[in-house]
């Protein structure tokens, strides 16, 4: 399997460190409001990362941060006057909701900042000693990046471009508002800012500033050296490459083999903010009717390396598609024809070819997707010419559920006799008048039954239901 590693801008072939086992570190949510689409997006491509990896037969060790502490908590917690567990613990509660809307099975280690300050004071005690940190004017410690020659290496800057900015240090270490400069390792206490949120440590009451939480977290949960490292490629710069200079001045040893990075989701292609009324979170979709299911496909189709444009209508087509291939598992669990023609079985085995290695190649979604969509066409075919066995639907429903270990969005679990009973009782009743010549009731029965969401679709071996068309 090869993915697009950032660092060295190649595609490189996945080789674990040790053994099959991929340690795999990813950024997680900052826990002071609700994730929004473009969060998830990268959340859902790691899914899918991770799937892809143990699909082929590796073993994942994940771990996700959650950041209770740093500037947005602790300000959140301030004005609404709770604790910072308090205020902390209902949008971590909201993000795990979330994610399992979305179909992301859950990783091995979600660690909270504020269990690894312990950590996170003896690395910054360590760079201390090493002359790589030192107390600044404001008593807040600061990285000194000049002292690690191979800054901006993932980032592919220049560390003399970076030295220009290094005067205009801010005192402020919100990740957002950061500049090319020294960095806060820990950030000295300040009442008026703070109210009554601090930790004791050896350089003074204080609290961690926001990239010693990463470096520390997947240093004490994945060791030193880990394999995959993912976030945002808005977290590129500065915060991994913040990553590796705390980590690799810390321990003397490479802290990331693999950097993956998600691009950017724009909304009705600008970048989304509140004030542009182009703000989404997973919550405001569910609220229009759309389904985690419906989000996790749009969220997933377009390639990981490749800016995606949202809309309403993008994630309407995406319903759509999802509803296709649900119309397709319907037809395959009512099919009855015994004895197989011997068609099938050549296109599993060529689509599970083609998904494979679409998914080896940088997890080329779009070709998977396509060999999917493809099959689903030319089985739907020979179903018309009734070559599509029950033995032979079967084995394609199979086909579907080891594919979907991957995709985590097929409606494998729909069944014709889902769609309630009253339904079906309608299409008989239908049927009946049908037969009967009885147009005017056949035509009622219809009408009720697309009152309800569902048309009728005549097929070689009957009538069946099908959902109707989204707009
Ligand atoms: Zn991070």
């Amino acid at each position: 399997m090869k993915l697009f590693n950032t660092e060295t801008k190649e595609k490189e072939e996945i080789i674990p460190s040790e053994g099959n086992i991929i340690r795999m570190y990813t950024c997680g949510p900052t826990v002071y409001n609700y994730a929004h689409i473009g969060n998830f997006r990268t959340y859902v491509f790691e899914d899918l990362l991770r799937r892809s990896l143990k699909f082929f037969g590796m073993q994942v060790i994940q771990a996700m941060n959650i950041t209770d502490v740093e500037d947005k908590t602790i300000r959140g917690a301030l004005a609404e006057k709770v604790s910072l567990k308090t205020f902390t613990q209902k949008y971590t509660t909201a993000f795990f909701e979330d994610l399992k809307e979305l179909g992301i099975e859950p990783v091995e280690h979600y660690p909270l900042a504020t269990d690894y300050i312990g950590k996170m004071i003896e690395i910054i005690e360590k760079l201390i000693q090493e002359g790589v940190a030192y107390k600044g004017t404001d008593g807040s410690i600061y990285y000194n990046i000049a002292k690690f020659p191979s800054y901006g290496r993932l980032s592919h800057l220049q560390l003399c471009d970076l030295q220009a900015g290094a005067s205009k240090r801010a005192a402020a270490d919100e990740y957002d508002k950061e500049h090319v400069s020294d960095f806060a390792l820990w950030k000295m206490y300040d009442p008026e800012r703070d109210g009554d949120i601090f930790w004791e440590s050896p350089f003074g009451k204080g609290r961690p500033g926001w990239h010693i939480e990463c470096s520390a977290m997947a240093m004490q949960i994945l060791g030193y050296t880990i394999d995959i490292h993912v976030g945002g490629v808005d977290n590129m710069f500065p915060h991994h490459e913040n990553e590796i200079a705390q980590s690799e001045a810390f321990s003397k040893q490479r802290f990331v083999r693999y950097w993956l990075h998600v691009e950017h989701l724009l909304v009705e292609h600008r970048k989304m903010s509140k004030s542009a009324g182009n703000f989404y979170t997973l919550r405001d979709l569910l609220a229009q009717g759309f389904t985690g299911q419906q989000v996790r496909y749009m969220l997933m189709q377009v390639h990981y390396r490749t800016q995606m444009n949202f809309t309403l209508e993008g994630l309407h087509a995406a319903a759509k598609s999802l509803q296709r291939i649900e119309d397709f598992i319907l037809r395959l669990k009512s099919l009855h024809t015994m004895g197989s023609s011997g068609l099938v079985e050549p296109i599993l085995k060529k689509t599970h070819q083609a998904f494979s290695e679409a998914l080896s190649d940088d997890i080329n979604i779009s070709l998977a997707f396509g060999a999917l969509f493809e099959m689903i066409r030319q089985l739907n075919t020979l179903a018309d010419e009734e070559k599509v066995s029950r033995e032979d639907a079967q084995k394609t429903l199979d086909f579907l559920s080891q594919i979907d270990q991957v995709l985590g969005v097929l409606p494998l679990s729909t069944k014709q006799a889902d769609l309630g009973e009253d339904l079906l009782l309608l299409l008989g009743k239908r049927e009946e008048a049908r037969v009967a010549k009885n147009w005017k009731e056949a035509d009622a029965c219809r009408d009720l039954l697309l009152s309800k969401g569902f048309c009728i679709e005549d097929t070689p071996t009957g009538a069946r239901l099908k959902k109707k068309d989204i707009k």
